[in-house]
């Protein structure tokens, strides 16, 4: 899965168990590279994605 902000490949999966979320069917991504947090979504078999923080500046 590639970072939708800045493209490179070296995401990883966070445990957000502790932070309520439900990381079931969409794993909370985050990018090793610019710090964009996001998840992708199924949507009527569209795969959406769902910004959960902005890369920090
Ligand atoms: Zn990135």
């Amino acid at each position: 899965m590639k970072c939708p902000n800045c493209g490179n490949r070296e995401s990883v999966e966070i445990d957000t168990h502790s932070e309520g979320f439900s990381s079931e069917e969409c794993p909370v991504k985050e990018c090793g590279v610019c710090g964009l947090v996001w998840r992708v979504k199924m949507v009527n078999d569209n795969m959406e994605i769902d910004i959960i923080k902005p890369a920090p500046q």
